[in-house]
């Protein structure tokens, strides 16, 4: 695998090594024939396209069509969701993961109503000032709503970048950072910006992908340095792995006359407004002494048993929750007081935070 010389690094570090048009007009061209439809295509609305763009990040398309038709059923326009109070909008984002989105969308929601009476703002400086827009998704909305000349440099783009330009930089070092967006705003054409952004969007998504990209079906072939290079398996260049620390924790199945306890979480904080099972931290010590120990002033505890494990990934760590069946004495009485006992029956509606979800297959085992 050969290297760009010392000469060619230099010129890809500083102005593009092919002209910025021929870019647009390729992927224009490849995006008339190959452009994906997605039901946020056909719309300009700003609220619509804000909605798709915020449930884009760091989540799959497939993963999004769902959630985004049952959000735009229930909250049609933004003053409905601005309205709604946030449990439900928490509610209805359960399973689509990063939970700050929602509560930022919600937020938003109610700024603009408050401030600009329901309008979005199209600059990305305005767009900049609402909970949860960083520059790309700004650059998004301008160029998608209002046709407005506006970077984006999302995963895709900064990959496809990264390509192109042959950038031997670690992408989110702030000297690569800086090139990226210098690069993305030269190559973004001055006329029909909004078939340009899906077209480099789609591009990064069907044709120059993480792995296996295909570098003979792309419309930048002839003008991508790491095809010519052979860099293209190399690059984006990869930062060392980073050890993601492992977290214990016991879950609760506390079950009275087919009924079990459940909880929301604060509406701050990780995953903050969705539902769980009681639980604890698992320490050093005998789970189950910990689990009588924790629970003795509620009721009396008749049996508990192991119903298996569950295993997730979060950003900054990894869980491993145990999930035990704990059976309370119905004599007690105590639960018929309590405020969140749920019929064992409805557990599937509950919408319940990731980890926790995973362990509703093991109740029946
Ligand atoms: S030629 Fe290959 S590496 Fe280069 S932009 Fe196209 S798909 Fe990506």
């Amino acid at each position: 695998m050969k290297g760009l010389s010392s000469k060619d690094k230099q010129n890809s570090d500083r102005v593009l090594p092919f002209a910025a048009e021929a870019v647009a007009e390729s992927l224009l061209g490849w995006y008339a024939l190959a452009g994906r439809e997605l039901p946020w295509r056909q719309t300009r609305d700003p609220y619509r396209i804000w909605l798709s763009e915020i449930m884009l990040q760091q989540t799959t398309v497939a993963a999004v069509v769902g959630y985004y038709r049952r959000f735009l059923e229930r909250f049609p326009k933004l003053s409905a969701l601005a309205a709604a109070p946030l449990e439900e909008v928490i509610d209805l984002w359960a399973g689509l993961g990063y939970y700050a989105r929602a509560r930022n969308l919600h937020a938003t929601a109610r700024q603009l109503v408050a401030e600009r009476g329901g309008e979005f703002p199209c600059s990305v400086d305005e767009l900049l000032q609402l909970p949860g827009i960083g520059r790309s998704t700004a650059g998004a909305i301008s160029a998608l709503a209002f046709d407005l000349r506006a970077p984006i440099l999302d995963g895709n783009v900064r990959r496809i970048l990264c390509r192109l330009c042959a950038l031997q930089e670690l992408p989110r070092s702030s000297s690569a950072d800086k090139k990226l967006w210098l690069w993305a705003e030269w190559l973004t054409p001055q006329h029909r910006v909004h078939d340009y952004t899906q077209a480099i969007m789609d591009l990064g998504a069907l044709v120059c992908t993480p792995k296996n990209p295909r570098c003979e079906q792309c419309p930048l072939e002839s003008l991508c340095l790491a095809r010519s290079c052979k860099l293209v398996d190399l690059l984006p260049l990869k930062a060392p792995g980073k050890q993601v620390p492992l977290r214990r924790q016991l879950a609760l199945l506390l079950v009275d006359r087919q009924r079990c306890l459940v909880q929301r979480r604060p509406a701050t904080g990780l995953l903050g407004g969705l539902w769980e099972f009681p639980g604890l931290d698992a320490g050093e010590g005998a789970p189950l002494d910990a689990i009588r120990q924790y629970y003795a002033g509620l009721k009396t505890i008749s049996a508990i048993r192991l119903l298996g494990q569950a295993r997730h990934a979060y950003s900054h760590f990894r869980l491993k929750v145990d999930f035990y069946r704990v059976e309370l004495d119905p004599r007690d009485g105590v639960a018929e007081e309590a405020e969140h006992w749920l019929p064992l029956d409805d557990l599937e509606q509950l919408p319940l935070h990731g980890a926790h979800k995973k362990l509703l297959p093991l109740i029946g085992a």
